[in-house]
């Protein structure tokens, strides 16, 4: 009675393309802009400790070529060629590793001055474990090291940990600012996927078309319904429902005025049936209902006032269209053991209804 193929067609067919790769493209972008606000506020503040430390000792004019680059171009330089890259998180990581060469470079540069060199060392244990773990927090903290121990020997700077006042009062503000930066860009990132996380969970149980349950939610809650009117002894109807002859308003005026019938049978189902049934669609034209509390008597009475509604009922794009619906309803026996003997007995009074000339509700044997 339906076709699910045709909606996940249709699907495909109307959104861009939506490839593996794309998706890595755009997570691999998301993550380099994580790093980007945090790098430029924490290398643009940077620039005074190192600058006091290099004020303070005879050091060549290229130097200061090299600070001014680091602290105020590279960042948006990192920035650049990971958005523009092909793989822009591969790009990331690889910046990344470059902030921990060259904050190892300004370590030995500055002799180790224990508070500047301690701000750097924060900044980047925080980047590099926070951006991809410990592969990369070891990876970083060997290149530091290393580069530092070069700058050391090239340059033949002496190690002094010593850090004037000067230099204390401007990296103090680093070592108290930036962990609270990251903290925050963490916070947004963490409130970010809970989003996505629900988003995502609510498309897992909605029909994308209609918003009621999709079939595999739904028959989750048929079961759930299914054990509780059991226990409880409760009535509980069941029914099917299915558009007729739905295959010829397709034929006859276009796929789209039949996605419309279909989302106009679901407002139906919604504005006449109660809060608490619960409304699902099977895919193509077939929609099931789960009616707890409510005794098949009940039931039949609110599909005919669905019928009533449909007879009045006029498509917009389609003014000729009458809906018209068949209906199967099984309630609730003792001898009824399992939910899907529950759902077989709702399909086989559609069955019947459909046989019996459709546009019309049969209730099961
Ligand atoms: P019957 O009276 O026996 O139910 O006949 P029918 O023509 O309604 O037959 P059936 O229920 O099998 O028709 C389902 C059709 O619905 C087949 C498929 O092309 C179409 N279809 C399935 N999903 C969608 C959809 O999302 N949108 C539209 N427009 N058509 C759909
Ligand atoms: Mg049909």
């Amino acid at each position: 009675m339906n076709d699910e193929n045709f909606y996940k067609k249709a699907v495909a067919q109307s959104e861009p393309p939506h490839s593996p790769q794309n998706d890595h493209q755009r997570s691999g972008l998301r993550f380099a802009r994580r790093v980007r606000l945090p790098r430029a506020v924490g290398l643009g503040w940077m620039f005074l400790p190192i600058a006091a430390v290099l004020a303070s000792q005879p050091i060549a004019g290229g130097w200061w070529l090299f600070l001014v680059g680091w602290s105020f171009v590279w960042p948006h330089l990192a920035w650049q060629l990971a958005s523009k890259a092909i793989d822009p998180l591969s790009r990331e990581i690889y910046n990344l590793k470059a902030d921990a060469i060259l904050a190892g470079v300004w370590v030995g540069v500055m002799g180790v001055n224990v508070l500047p060199s301690t701000a750097l060392l924060m900044m980047m244990c925080m980047n590099l474990m926070g951006a991809a773990g410990l592969r990369l927090f070891i990876a970083g903290m060997v290149l530091m090291v290393v580069s530092c121990l070069v700058t050391l020997q090239l340059t033949g700077i002496t190690v002094a940990f010593r850090s004037a006042p000067l230099e204390w009062w401007f990296s103090l503000p680093v070592i108290v600012i930036y962990p609270l930066l990251f903290a925050w860009v963490s916070y947004q990132t963490a409130t970010k996927l809970a989003e996505h996380k629900r988003r995502l969970q609510v498309m897992s149980m909605r029909d994308g078309m209609t918003g009621v349950y999709n079939r595999r939610h739904w028959e989750i809650l048929l079961r759930n319904e299914f054990d509780n009117c059991r226990r409880y002894h409760r009535d509980a109807t069941l029914l099917i429902i299915d558009i007729d002859h739905f295959k010829s308003i397709n034929d006859t005026w276009g796929h789209d005025v039949g996605d419309e019938a279909i989302i106009a049978l679901t407002r139906q189902l919604q504005m006449t049936l109660r809060g608490s049934d619960v409304i699902g669609r099977f895919g193509g034209d077939e929609f099931a209902v789960i009616m707890c509390g409510t005794p098949a008597d009940n039931a039949i009475a609110a599909m005919s006032r669905v019928h009533e509604r449909l007879n009045a009922l006029r498509l917009p794009c389609a003014p000729q269209v009458i809906l018209r619906i068949s209906v199967g309803v099984a309630p609730l026996t003792t001898q009824i053991g399992h939910y899907r003997e529950w759902l077989k007995s709702a399909d086989m009074a559609l069955y019947k209804a459909k046989n019996a000339g459709r546009n019309r509700t049969e209730v099961a044997a």
